[in-house]
């Protein structure tokens, strides 16, 4: 066995990236003066942030030497997790896959990945599961992320990347409206370029149910009633018609299907729009003006639009827009979507997801498993096919659904997921549990085998931001004694499993290599960057497929990526949410980020900066809703959906619909909002309908 790699000691200062969202502020980290990186700061000259960061970047470096971290292996033995060694644990998860696939096959070995691993893990996790175990079942986190985006993307223009150009280009755009998504909180850093858009007398415009904090620096903002965003739009295109704004040269000689949807679109007459969106005709026209007549104009898209049961096709009614007004590859314009996880872009392209291959390429299409399995050295017939989405995987968890083992790696999956009670059961009525992560978290209390691993800044490797950049993730401090990295344990576990000579990675430079390959003549095609590039350019875009290429900052300049270069329209009409508010649940509740915290908050509510602005979640309820239900401001309110209670302390506030109840996700326990939350997906994602769900207040306390 060759001995470790380890990359050099930290330099006096070192040059890497944020660990939480996918904007990947670049930031300088350490003084050099020990293992320890003493200060952060943003890096003025990375392109992206310019030297800004967030709250969380600021504080990100506190975890690295915290108390509470996990430093050796912990095994449950007679109902407690107790230290152990590596060789035990390892043998331990080991045997657990040999004896699941023995007694059940090899579809009873599940893994969930996560949109935080660099794209080398991400690469190797999924090598692992369909190479080492040969299951179909594993899926990541991503898709409670950006999946309804993605899908849309593919569909319309043969592509996914979030955004077609670099976030700079948003300074450009004469109008910019976003759609469900509040960037001054969730990736405050991106705010610069929608101040430069303003000084260059741009216009913003906002379609949410609440005034976020970004809605409030909008020229314009569009109250919609939660899950009709996909009328909203329809509504629009409507006008777009009735008024010419349709651009007919591009129609015609850029896209497809354009006749299919101005048929659909005839019956969303703006009185029709106002009954569904509560948004009234005048909001409407002004804003289809805007974007119809610009020079440049951008539609972009967040969660809050695609985390529903019709998210694909809402995402596509936007696209419809877009494609009628003739923005996409026009310069400063078009569709995009602002990705939330620090790696939900690279994390979706290379084959931790149910259905894909590295590459993008689709684990259902003959010649791409062929590609797939000759870089990896196996029949493509070995090759498992598609297998179950996210939620429907862990909902599998358990004797009856069939998945009797699993492996989550990054993710905090008791917290992160819809109908938590029920989840919850799913996990502890599995065979075997492990669960790589540097911290115990809510998942961890259902574990049989916790392995903890190298955080962010003890790591090296690639990320892709969401921008579609792909960027350098760098070593800033020694990881503790004890703790390993993700590859690292992939190869050990591979070892085990009889798979070694697959999985004979020594450092991520070595993945890296293989993956480019694996990714070639894809449609993400990394072959042709190199860390050096990387490097010397400050990232590089994908596609890339040779190192004289320069990389693709903007796509869509002359062609989309279907065979014919045309891009797609898609007919699309509005119709409910799974749950829709009735008279015994007659509020919709809906979900959000907190600025100061990170998804499940399995690392954010372990800084106490973070903890001590933002200690618990609240439950933002309008005035006339408090007033019927008597309700004063910090009251603890207990609500109640058809799956379960949660209970948060009220932040009465005139900034919401007064049908609407909000609350944040970062929290698990009595205040975890995913406990009210259902489980319909959408159909073509498979995405939950986070965003939606009926609830009732049951409870008042002091
Ligand atoms: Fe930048 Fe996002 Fe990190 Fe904040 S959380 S510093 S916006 S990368």
């Amino acid at each position: 066995m060759r001995p470790l790699q380890f990359a050099p000691p930290p330099a006096l200062a070192v040059r890497t990236h944020c660990p939480y969202c996918a904007y990947q502020c670049g930031m300088i980290v350490g003084d050099g003066s020990s293992d320890a990186p003493a200060g952060v700061q943003g890096d003025p000259h990375f392109p992206v942030n310019n030297g800004q960061l967030c709250i969380k970047g600021w504080t990100s470096t506190t975890l690295l030497r915290h108390p509470e971290r996990v430093t050796t292996p912990l095994v449950r033995h007679r109902g407690e997790l107790r230290g152990a060694s590596w060789d035990a644990a390892l043998d331990d998860v080991a045997d657990a896959v040999r004896r699941t696939k023995a007694e059940h096959g090899a579809d009873a070995v599940g893994f969930f990945g996560s949109g935080a691993l660099t794209n080398e893990t991400a690469y190797l996790l999924g090598k692992f599961a369909r190479v080492a175990v040969g299951t179909a079942n594993i899926d990541y986190n991503g898709r409670y992320c950006m999946s309804s985006a993605a899908a849309g993307g593919n569909r319309a223009f043969g592509i996914d990347r979030g955004l077609p150009f670099p976030v700079e280009d948003i300074a450009d755009a004469e109008v910019v409206l976003l759609v469900g998504s509040n960037p001054a909180d969730t990736l405050p850093p991106i705010s610069q370029w929608f101040e430069r858009q303003k000084r260059n007398g741009g216009r913003l415009a906002v379609i949410d149910p609440r005034k976020t904090a970004t809605a409030k620096l909008a020229d314009l903002f569009l109250q919609a009633t939660p899950g009709t965003d996909l009328a909203l739009a329809n509504g629009l295109l409507y006008l777009a018609v009735e008024e010419g704004l349709v651009n007919a040269e591009y129609v015609r000689t850029r896209t497809a299907g354009f006749d299919a949807v101005r048929r659909t679109v005839l019956t969303y007459h703006p009185a029709h729009v106002e009954r569904l969106t509560g948004v009234g005709e005048a909001a409407l026209r002004k804003l289809v003006r805007w974007l119809g007549t610009a020079r440049s104009a951008m539609i972009l898209s967040g969660r809050g639009a695609e985390q529903h049961s019709k998210g694909v096709d809402t995402v596509h009614a936007f696209i419809n827009l877009a494609l009628a007004l003739g923005l996409p590859g026009k310069p400063a314009s078009g569709w995009g979507c602002l990705t939330g996880q620090g790696n939900g872009q690279g994390g979706r392209e290379h084959g931790q997801k149910a259905d894909q291959l590295p590459g993008y390429r689709l684990i259902e299409v003959e010649a791409h498993r062929r590609h797939a399995a000759a870089v990896w050295g196996v029949p493509p017939e070995s090759l498992p096919r598609k297998g179950k989405s996210a939620f429907e995987l862990l909902d599998a968890l358990g004797p009856a659904g069939g998945i009797r083992s699993l492996l989550v790696m990054g993710s905090n999956v008791a917290v992160a997921s819809p109908d938590m009670t029920r989840i919850d059961s799913r996990l502890s009525s599995l065979d075997h549990l492990t669960v790589c992560d540097p911290f115990l978290n809510e998942t961890t209390r259902h574990a049989h085998v916790v392995l903890p691993v190298y955080q962010w800044a003890e790591e090296e490797g690639t990320m892709t931001n969401l921008e579609g950049r792909v960027i350098r993730r760098r070593r800033v401090s020694r990881p503790p004694t004890g703790v390993r990295g993700d590859l690292d344990i992939l190869r050990e576990l591979a070892e085990r499993l009889g798979h070694g000579d697959k999985f004979d990675f020594y450092g991520p430079s070595e993945v890296f290599d293989e993956f480019r390959r694996a990714t070639a003549g894809g449609a993400a095609d990394y072959a042709g960057i190199t860390y050096e590039r990387i490097d010397r350019e400050d990232g590089v875009f994908w596609p890339c497929p040779a190192e004289d290429h320069p990389g693709t900052p903007r796509l869509f300049a002359d062609r989309f990526h279907h065979a014919d270069g045309m891009a797609k329209f898609f007919p699309v009409t509005h119709r409910a949410a799974g749950e829709e508010p009735d008279a015994s649940y007659p509020f919709f509740f809906t979900t959000g980020r907190y600025r100061e915290h990170y998804n499940s908050g399995a690392q954010t509510r372990l800084v106490g900066a973070l903890t001590k602005a933002k200690p618990a979640p609240t439950l933002q309820i309008h005035p006339a809703a408090a007033g019927r239900h008597r309700i004063r401001p910090g009251q603890m309110v207990t609500l109640e959906s058809r799956r379960g209670r949660a209970e948060f302390a009220a932040e009465v506030t005139p900034e919401i619909r007064p049908d609407t109840l909000f609350a944040p996700f970062h929290w698990g326990g009595r205040d975890a909002a995913n406990r009210l939350i259902g489980t319909a997906l959408d159909p073509t994602s498979r995405m939950p309908e986070f965003k939606i769900a009926a609830v009732r207040i049951v409870g008042t306390s002091a």
